[in-house]
């Protein structure tokens, strides 16, 4: 197919050409004197990505499930009980990887397109009064419904119970693009990954960890080698790495952090936001309904749509690769077949969202969709005019 392909799942996402270049070099001496200059200062800026002070950043070679193994292994032991919701594939994952690592899991189901009730949960934080939930899991950005949570509340529902259980977020798909506050909320560890906000290649699970965990991770008895936090610490201190570390991969994390500095993360995060209400424009405009049932769930990272009745979202996302190049990110589990995804995160603009709204609009015009052709591309482009970034507004 000739032209430029549109990859909108959300993850892996559009890797921006400094980055992509940024890995275009020779491969590098792992033990190098130097390497110290380089991978210091790195692990220091990655800590301002998750807005931490205080906090240690941990680079493992794998992706987010490995993040969240790490998160779980160093600071859990078998039998200990932790409090999470379900409300998607991906904290439906995090709670059975709990399970097959022997922990107890305390599960509040949730409707798929709702968000953490940090109402339930502030109320078995109070009634655990013997202390025996250890860790409160919250998925901040649910990618299989579009779903943002307050991770903010449940750190208010922890403070109120008095409860000194760790609170653990999974920030794959919002950290470097939603807002994200580790030090402000108080997050003991907080889990990301490499191809999504972050803009590179599939291959690094990022961690922040908080000092709390550091001081507390020799009494966590579960069983941990590859992913252990004292290992890579030590290693770490003064800038090595405890076994080959994917270097190219850190000079693209390099990259991709000086390209979010010189944009200022409250730009990132604000170019996000505008993007993704042209995403909702569109959506409202062709009649069609999010999955995320309320605007305080939106995600700003990726909006799941739902077809009408009797039309099947796997082929349509299969119609749209097929036919125009077109990545869109199916429906997975409980919602498959209904819902597709539109991906709007990382090194993303107007142009290309309006590229991703256009196909969908094919798409929806061949696979027989009722909807007024054009009014999703005309909703957001009318949305983009009008919240032009005020430098724009002034040239024009
Ligand atoms: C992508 C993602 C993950 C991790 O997936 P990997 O494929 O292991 O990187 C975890 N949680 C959320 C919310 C995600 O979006």
């Amino acid at each position: 197919m000739p032209g430029i392909r549109g990859l909108f799942i959300p993850g892996p996402t559009n890797v921006p050409d400094r980055v992509r270049r940024a890995m275009d070099i020779p491969m590098e001496d792992q033990r190098a004197p130097d390497l110290p200059q380089f991978t210091l200062p790195l692990l220091e800026d990655v800590k301002k990505v998750f807005k931490s002070r205080t906090g240690q950043v941990f680079l493992f070679p794998a992706s987010g499930t490995g993040g969240w193994e790490a998160a779980l292994t160093n600071t859990l032991s078998p039998g200990d009980k932790v409090l999470a919701a379900r409300f998607g594939q991906f904290s439906h994952l995090w709670i059975d990887m709990c399970i097959r690592l022997g922990l107890e899991v305390d599960v509040v189901d949730v409707p798929w397109g709702e968000g953490v009730p940090a109402d339930v949960f502030a109320a078995r934080l109070k009634a655990d009064r013997a202390h025996k939930i250890k860790a409160v899991l919250v998925t901040h950005n649910e990618t299989a419904t579009g779903v943002t949570s307050d991770v903010a509340a449940v750190r208010r529902a922890l403070d109120e119970a008095q409860h000194p259980a760790f609170l653990f977020a999974d920030g794959v798909s919002s950290i470097a693009s939603i807002d994200f506050r580790m030090e402000d909320w108080r997050v003991d560890v907080a889990v990301s990954g490499s191809q999504k906000g972050f803009m590179l290649p599939p291959g690094l699970a990022i961690l922040c960890v908080s000092q709390k965990v550091l001081a507390q991770a020799e009494s966590a008895k579960s069983r941990r080698c590859y992913f252990d936090f004292a290992d890579m610490a030590r290693a770490n201190k003064d800038g090595y790495f405890p076994y080959t570390p994917p270097t190219h991969l850190f000079r693209a994390l390099r990259a991709s952090i000086d390209l979010l500095f010189e944009e200022g993360l409250d730009h990132v995060f604000a170019r996000h936001h505008r993007l993704a209400q042209g995403v909702r424009k569109a959506v409202e405009a062709w009649g069609l309904k999010l999955c995320a049932t309320e605007p305080r769930w939106h995600s700003d990272t990726v909006s799941a749509i739902c077809l009408p009745e009797g039309f099947d979202s796997n082929e349509f996302v299969r119609h749209a690769y097929r036919t125009y190049g077109l990545s869109l990110g199916v429906g997975l589990s409980k919602v498959a077949g209904r819902v597709f995804r539109i991906g709007h995160l990382g090194d993303l603009n107007e142009l290309m969202v309006l590229q991703a709204l256009s196909g969908v609009e094919l798409t929806l015009r061949d696979q027989g969709v009722p909807f007024s052709v054009g009014s999703g591309v005309a909703a957001a482009i009318e949305h983009f005019h009008h919240t032009r970034p005020a430098q724009l507004a002034k040239a024009a």
